[in-house]
């Protein structure tokens, strides 16, 4: 069995592109021309110059000695807090930003929950002197002003949405809706593995980069390629696609991804993706979204706002379903304990998301000498207020 994408855009079952006709000339001309572009030595080039030079490549693979100790067994931290706007999501804008010149686009549109994705976009567009229009919700906007303070001052045009819930969702109909309007001068920036194919594939191949540099560094440091687990947080699954993607079809590398049980699986809030959600449509691919019994979306909920999706990437759905990844559920309170532990062990403040994947260590077991590797995907600064409010800082 294969764990890639296969040539309709499908992950065993799931997957595809079910997308609106006005959109299909949009998505048809990126699915043609995504795979030659990213394959150009040009392409390549720039790429990894700009990961090297702009990003801060390669992160670390950081060996947490006193963590390691702690819970008995080799745990490696892979540093995508290090990169350039502290997070993995810079690996993706990068490199759809390189596709969107190449396909003579002159204009980028992003939406935005928590405003990471909008920043990082803002920050790759400034970089090369594109206009970008970034979507998001009026009350998301009300919520993450550091964010849109940064997206503006990147040059960005923030938009709000106005409409139904006014937060994610409805700022991915705005962005959906100016693409049908602007198909020639624009490119729309997916922030995930998610989305109509060929996007969750395009992300995935972007976001490969960190399973490649861990490949390296392992060698290096243990004299093989391969640990014995990879473990991430999952939201739309982008940071996971990354950390898995080169050993997706090495079953000797177990795969756990760890999802926001918020405060509790079966508490009403949470956002246990994977264990909660049926098969439906979700942005233009069929997937595990949380639905209520007539196919309505459920909210989702998680103290961290880069895990609360409703729906999960298309290949983290088949990794599900063919049981190749371990899920497992964090509650929030076992994420922010599993926080303060690595700021306490390793001096590292953590992003509330990287947290969740630091959490399972309290009760699944790994032998002395297993070697785990744990994607810690963003840096704390832009949690410091949840952990102020939290722990009565
Ligand atoms: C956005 C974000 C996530 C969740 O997104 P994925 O696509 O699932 O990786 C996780 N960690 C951090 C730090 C983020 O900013």
């Amino acid at each position: 069995m294969s764990y890639h994408v296969n040539e309709k855009g499908y992950y065993g079952e799931f997957g595809g592109a079910y997308i609106p006709e006005m959109l299909y000339a949009n998505v048809e001309e990126l699915r043609q021309h995504y795979l030659k572009i990213m394959d150009e030595p040009s392409f390549k080039e720039e790429f990894h110059q700009l990961l090297k030079d702009y990003v801060g490549r390669p992160s670390p693979l950081y060996f947490a000695k006193r963590l390691s100790e702690k819970h008995n067994t080799k745990i490696y931290l892979k540093r995508e807090d290090l990169n350039h706007t502290g997070a993995h999501k810079i690996n993706n804008t990068i490199g759809q930003i390189l596709v969107a010149k190449r396909l003579g686009k002159t204009r980028i549109i992003a939406e935005t929950g928590a405003g990471q994705h909008g920043v990082a976009t803002a920050t790759v567009c400034a970089l090369m002197g594109l206009e970008c229009i970034v979507y998001m919700g009026e009350v998301d906007i009300a919520r993450q002003a550091p964010n849109v303070a940064r997206m503006k001052m990147l040059g960005a045009t923030v938009v709000p949405a106005t409409s139904g819930s006014k937060t994610l969702k409805d700022a991915t109909n705005e962005a959906i809706r100016d693409w049908i309007n602007n198909p020639v001068n624009t490119h729309y920036i997916i922030g995930s593995v998610v989305g109509p194919h060929p996007y969750p594939d395009m992300v995935a191949r972007l976001q490969s980069v960190v399973s490649e540099e861990i490949q390296q560094q392992l060698l290096e440091k243990e004299g093989t390629t391969k640990p014995d687990y990879v473990v991430a947080c999952v939201g739309g699954g982008s940071n996971a696609a990354g950390v898995y993607y080169h050993f997706l079809d090495d079953t000797d590398v177990k795969l756990i991804a760890v999802e926001a049980a918020g405060k509790g699986i079966h508490s009403g809030e949470s956002a246990a993706t994977s264990v909660l959600g049926k098969e439906g449509i979700i942005h233009g691919s069929k997937t595990l979204l949380m639905q209520t019994d007539d196919g309505q979306i459920t909210e989702p909920y998680s103290i961290s706002a880069g895990l609360d999706y409703p729906g999960v990437g298309p290949m983290h759905a088949h990794l599900y379903r063919s049981c190749r990844a371990e899920f497992i559920s964090i509650t929030d309170d076992e994420a922010m304990k599993a926080g303060l532990e690595l700021c306490e062990l390793e001096g590292i403040i953590p992003a509330i998301e990287s947290s969740h994947a630091l959490a399972i260590f309290k009760d699944k077991k790994f032998k002395k000498d297993d070697i785990v590797v744990v994607s810690l995907s963003g840096r704390g600064d832009k949690d410091l207020n949840t952990y102020i409010n939290y722990f009565n800082l």
